[in-house]
């Protein structure tokens, strides 16, 4: 099997891109084929090296390696010089006004057998004789994407269904060159839940989004696998081995499929918490560019759906946020300082400083002053964080440890006095 991805640098890499990338390198790693990697850069106003970057980062963050490439098809030029030459010297296309048209017979009909879609007839009534390279010189698209199929020995072609009006010309040229055509899979378009074309209003739309969001590219990878894939009813988790294995385009549905984040940070929240916690403090530094310690992952791990959860669950071990001002005024007025000084206090006694016994001394403040534990720990969450939101108060407030505990709760206070 060689397969190919083909993208237009003419935006970033989407998440349908991404599909189409992980499809055709699951079925070249499952059968010991090539995956190759072409960019289709001729149209030459809108594609910029920015976004070829993009592509690239963005294949390699989805660890979707290539076997050949990147080509450029802009490069390659002279090789779809040669082919229009062989046409219109087998009388397969001729010039007309200084353009270059593929001669369309008027009966008939060209049929393109799709693996996903079954064959799919185009009456040869309904298309034109085709420009295949334009007054100027430059050869067309669908010429070009035939030609490179072509040259580079492709047996699969797999791409978004939004290519199949493209496919019987790309058939007809490569006939008209003596060659039968590759086998083809369109896959079905991308909608998001509301049921519409999938688009940045959905949420993350490009790879660099979901990178930027703290999703884990295994998750991503497991979860696109499953946008018009399906091993099975049931199965939802596939290590990407077990993808390689299982992957085939039988099993690939012509319905369109839905892209839903919800499931997506549902999916990632699983897979953050598989993680062993050393790798997990690893990703998370290289998503923030900064040193993150291991307590504020213990603390963070169960709770997280994406990497990007882990700065307000847990970055007030490494700097207490400024404090939120509602936050703050619910907590803090009438006998809020009050119960944050006997907080502090049972917390100076504790020890060891551990989750158990930080729980010990919270709790007994609760009994001792009658209040609710809320009453309690608010004022304490407060203090440590700056906000009323953060992981358990008992393992945050012993990952913090006893002396800024005690020195973010003087902090607090002394507020609360300026503040009278
Ligand atoms: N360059 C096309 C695109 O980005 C894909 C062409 C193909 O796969 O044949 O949509």
């Amino acid at each position: 099997m060689r397969v190919r991805f083909a993208p237009s640098p003419t935006g970033v890499l989407h998440i349908g891109g991404a599909r189409t990338a992980l499809y055709n390198w699951l079925l070249a790693r499952g059968s010991g084929g090539t995956f190759i990697l072409r960019i289709e850069d001729t149209d030459r106003e809108r594609s910029t090296p920015e976004n070829v970057d993009l592509i690239l980062d963005g294949l390699w963050w989805l660890e979707l390696d290539w076997d050949e490439g990147p080509y450029s098809q802009w490069e390659r030029r002279d090789r779809h010089g040669e082919a229009i030459e062989r046409l219109v010297a087998g009388g397969h296309a001729y010039e007309d006004e200084g353009a270059i048209r593929l001669r369309v017979p008027d009966e008939g009909e060209t049929i393109v057998h799709d693996v996903i879609r079954g064959d799919i007839a185009f009456p040869h009534s309904a298309i034109d004789d085709f420009v295949i390279r334009r007054s100027d010189g430059g050869p067309l698209y669908n010429l070009a994407v035939a030609v490179d199929d072509l040259d580079m020995g492709i047996t699969h072609v797999v791409r978004g269904d939004d290519h199949i009006s493209n496919t019987p010309r790309q058939v007809m040229i490569l006939r008209a060159l003596g060659e039968e055509p590759p086998v083809y899979a369109h896959l079905p378009l991308l909608h998001g839940p509301d049921g519409k074309k999938l688009s940045k209003r959905h949420g993350a739309a490009s790879v660099q989004d979901l990178r930027a969001a703290g999703y884990l590219p295994e998750a991503v990878r497991n979860y696109i696998a499953l946008l018009g894939w399906g091993y099975d009813e049931s199965t939802t988790f596939f290590t990407t081995e077990e993808l390689i294995r299982h992957f085939d385009l039988a099993r690939v549905s012509r319905n369109p499929a839905v892209f839903d984040e919800q499931k997506l940070r549902w999916m990632n929240g699983r897979y953050l918490r598989e993680l062993d916690p050393e790798d997990l403090r690893r990703r998370l530094e290289e998503l923030f560019g900064r040193p993150v310690p291991p307590e504020a992952v213990a603390i963070s791990q169960e709770k997280m759906q994406t990497l990007a959860d882990f700065w307000p669950l847990a970055g007030f071990l490494v700097e207490r946020g400024p404090f939120d001002e509602k936050a703050w005024d619910k907590v803090m007025r009438d006998s809020g300082p009050e119960r944050l000084r006997a907080a502090r206090e049972a917390l100076e006694d504790a020890d060891p400083f551990d989750v158990e016994r930080v729980e010990v001394a919270l709790r007994g403040v609760v009994e001792r002053l009658g209040v609710k534990p809320k009453d309690v720990f608010q004022p304490v969450r407060v203090a440590i964080t700056g906000t009323t939101v953060s992981p358990g108060i008992f393992e945050s407030v012993a990952a913090l440890g006893r002396e800024e505990t005690l020195a973010r709760i003087d902090e607090a206070l002394q507020k609360a006095s300026a503040d009278g």
